[in-house]
């Protein structure tokens, strides 16, 4: 008899979506018609068929594929693999060089030209769902109406969806900074006065420069939003998925497709004021603009101050050319104490010169994923004992219960007088009851892919090599920021006191290491799951991690993020 597994994925996406569950019996049906024997469900949660990222419940599936413990994969319809043709083509390619078929319950099994046109139909409807989501906030902005996110000194009325209403509190801040931005203020100026203020800023903690100037080419920032002069300007940019990392990242949208409405009751600024404003801001970005086309560096964008956590930016030169760097919260409000200037070229040696060295050591990997292992089983281990402890209390107060309710039965006591200890009972039940609910599941341990392993040492060889070649030529530095910056996410500067150096943190981004651009084989998985047994990676359930390298190894189990650090003194 033929092994199959099943896979179910429900999307958040789509309207009117069969639940894993009814998918799962569906496939069970087909199944049991077809004489297949289920030996294992695989599911994912809430994603996105977009895209192959966050989707544990198939990377198990296609690692328990690699080990044939099935002979087939039945799926409810193609789509539920991936409505990406690139990646569906994929998964076809790798499960029939194992030599397992996909079977979907209303095509039976497929081949090449099925997988490709239910491939080309999912990425078309997939698109077609963008543009039905961009058309209905179309509508929203015909109305009248806000579509997109919150904007400073306003708010939304309640009971009317996606109408807003004037703050005054907030207006008034916003008039203020127009006013003052038109008599020659600068943003950064601005930011620091209201800062020492103390008023609230529209996100975060601070006010910065760009908070108030934004960015003039995603039209992003108080002194551009239209709204301030009541039109609803819409679709300025677009989101779209990274096929690389499975994020969404916003495109900026040709003015021609932008999309406005007036809505003279959200005015705040005066005509005159908007337009001295955008005068001004014009004239200064072209003042400034031959400043701006600087080359990236090294470390560009990576850079973050270890006292505020700001990022670092260039601050100047200095008599010989060398660049120093300086915290941009320092420059943007004045609102870090941390004023040191630093010599860029410092900085990059040290990471260099550290991540090489500690990237030469090849078990560094492994033996962070034996610790991290480990956490994760004591973990489990302390979920586990509070379940039981908390099982073993509920069966006492329930056999309680009983009892009482059996000595009224049996005339013993009266019922009266067991009223409000049955009651109290019953309270205590809901609550372990509920005590129960919310216990997390307990984490499971990662494997590691042996293909992994072999990417790892792969880029390190290869990073290696780039920082070798690095610290000798001069020019031609592209290949090497590349594959340098793949595996960095940040690279943070603490200063020391007393000028005595400072001491930096690499966060590297592990999943680059693992090889996290390459679907499937190389990437951390949950643990796989027992034949029969149901795997569900729940919403937001992660492998983050964090490593210290060096002799010691901090470990965050439940960190929602993917890194490893390394520690370089400079
Ligand atoms: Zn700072």
């Amino acid at each position: 008899m033929m092994r199959a597994a099943i896979y179910a994925r429900f999307s958040t996406e789509l309207q009117n979506e069969k639940s894993t569950e009814d998918q799962i019996a569906l496939c069970r049906a087909y199944a049991v018609r077809n004489g297949l024997n289920v030996v294992a469900v695989y599911e994912d949660k809430a994603r996105s068929g977009a895209s192959l990222f966050g989707r544990d419940g198939l990377l198990t599936l296609m690692e328990a594929a690699g080990q044939k413990t099935f002979d087939t994969v039945v799926v409810e319809a193609l789509d539920r693999l991936s409505r990406d043709m690139a990646d569906l083509a994929g998964l076809h390619k790798r499960l029939s060089f194992l030599g397992i078929e996909i079977q979907a319950v209303h095509d039976g099994i497929a081949d090449a030209v099925l997988i490709g046109i239910r491939g080309l139909v999912g990425q078309m409807q997939r698109e077609d769902g963008a543009k039905k989501v961009r058309r209905g906030m179309a509508g929203v902005v015909r109305d009248g109406r806000h579509a997109g996110g919150r904007a400073y000194g306003y708010r939304p009325v309640l009971g009317r969806p996606g109408e807003l209403e004037v703050v005054e509190g907030e207006a008034e801040v916003v008039r203020r900074i127009f006013d003052a931005y038109s008599a020659g203020r600068t943003p950064r100026d601005l930011a620091g006065e209201l800062n020492r203020e103390g008023i609230a800023p529209p996100r975060g903690t601070r006010w910065n420069g760009s908070t108030i100037n934004g960015n003039a080419q995603r039209g992003v920032g108080l002194l551009f939003n239209e709204l301030y002069v009541g039109r609803i300007v819409w679709n300025k940019v677009r989101m779209v998925k990274n096929p690389d990392t499975g994020k969404r990242v916003s495109r900026p949208n040709p003015k021609d497709q932008w999309q406005t409405k007036e809505v003279p009751h959200l005015r705040i600024i005066d005509e005159e004021v908007w337009q001295k404003a955008q005068a001004l801001k014009v004239a200064r970005v072209n003042a400034c603009s031959h400043f701006k086309r600087r080359p990236a560096h090294l470390l560009s964008g990576l850079l973050r101050c270890g006292i505020c956590g700001a990022g670092m930016s260039v601050h100047d030169r200095d008599k010989t050319g060398k660049t120093r760097i300086r915290c941009s919260a320092v420059r943007e409000s004045g609102s870090c104490s941390n004023r040191r200037i630093i010599y860029l070229p410092e900085i990059e040696k040290a990471v260099l010169d550290g991540m090489r060295q500690q990237l030469k050591a090849p078990d560094l990997i492994e033996a962070y994923i034996r610790k991290y292992n480990q956490e994760r089983r004591e973990l489990a281990a302390q979920a586990n004992s509070l379940r039981t402890a908390l099982e073993g209390k509920r069966d006492r107060v329930e056999g309680e219960r009983q009892r009482t309710i059996d000595l009224v039965i049996r005339s013993v006591i009266a019922e009266e007088d067991a009223k409000q200890r049955i009651a109290e009972l019953k309270a205590q039940l809901s609550l372990i009851e509920a005590q129960l609910c919310s216990l997390d599941e307990p984490p499971s341990t990662v494997t590691l892919h042996p293909a992994t392993l072999q990417r790892y040492a792969k880029t390190v060889d290869c990073l290696s090599k780039a920082l070798a070649d690095h610290a000798t030529a001069a020019d031609d530095r592209g290949p090497l920021i590349q594959n340098f910056r793949e595996l960095v996410h940040s690279v943070t500067v603490h200063p020391k006191p007393a000028r005595k150096g400072f001491e930096i943190e690499v966060k590297g981004k592990l999943a680059a290491l693992i090889g996290g651009a390459a679907f499937p084989t190389a990437r951390f998985t949950g643990k796989p799951t027992p034949l029969g047994g149901r795997h569900g990676a729940a919403v937001g359930d992660d492998s983050g991690c964090e490593v210290v390298a060096g002799d010691r190894y901090r470990l965050s189990p439940y960190s929602s993020d993917r890194r490893f650090l390394l520690r370089c003194l400079g």
